[in-house]
């Protein structure tokens, strides 16, 4: 006995619906973990900014060291002159050894001042992208879920018609639709120019006109059922 051609397409059609589901639902699923890379960049560029703003600053504590040491040196300079303790010519060459070297050390804190405001605003720029990113993340997430939520269930629904309608075909047909369904994907095909437009199979026109008349026939090679498209 043939299947009834009305319930082949109904199945027919609810798989088209459901392949139409899950193609959106696989590009839902990649959503969260491309934002979540996204996110993870941002980091690393962050975390790398970060790291050569702190070094700056690093190296800011330094001079600053160098510059206070210098000072108490030109300080205990000053006073062994005040107090005319040691000998007057090696205090004033330390005198001015440790001006030479402070002009020195505050030119190169200015140079390094002027970078670390650049380094700073590159600091802010990452966190605010970071921060950018982070929301997209929970944005995505949330609608992401709702809308898988929805899928899921418009699939369930589109599983329990076609329950129904296979229930309507033989059972040795039921089982050649869940047969061919698990090898290849789809249980079903259109016939165009006289070839089967899943596997290329070229079928005559006699078949195509069969099927026009509503004949239910099945491609000899990919043997999914030829619907009328
Ligand atoms: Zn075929």
């Amino acid at each position: 006995m043939e299947p009834d051609l009305d319930t082949l397409s109904a199945i027919a059609n609810v798989d088209r619906q459901a392949t139409l589901l899950v193609r959106e639902r696989d590009k839902q699923l990649l959503l969260v973990p491309a934002a979540e890379e996204e996110c993870r960049a941002a980091r690393g560029a962050r975390d790398a900014a970060k790291e050569v703003f702190e070094a700056s600053r690093d190296e800011e504590r330094r001079l600053n060291r160098e510059v206070h040491a210098f000072t108490g040196r030109k300080a205990a300079a000053e006073r062994a002159l005040d107090l005319g303790t040691g000998s007057a010519a090696a205090a004033i060459r330390q005198l001015d050894q440790c001006t030479a070297a402070i002009d020195d050390l505050e030119t190169q804190l200015l140079e390094l001042l002027e970078d670390q405001d650049e380094l700073g605003e590159t600091l802010a720029a990452a966190e605010r992208a970071l921060g950018q990113c982070e929301a997209r993340l929970t944005e995505v997430g949330a609608s992401s879920d709702a809308r898988l939520e929805e899928l899921e269930g418009q699939l369930a629904a589109l599983d329990a018609e076609r329950e129904v309608h296979l229930a309507q075909l033989p059972v040795e047909e039921q089982k050649r639709y869940r047969l061919v369904i698990d090898h290849k994907g789809s249980a079903f095909t259109r016939i165009d120019g006289g070839a089967c437009k899943r596997c290329y199979t070229v079928l005559g026109p006699q078949r195509e006109l069969e099927v026009k008349r509503g004949r239910v026939i099945t491609c000899p090679r990919c043997a999914r059922w030829i619907v009328p498209g």
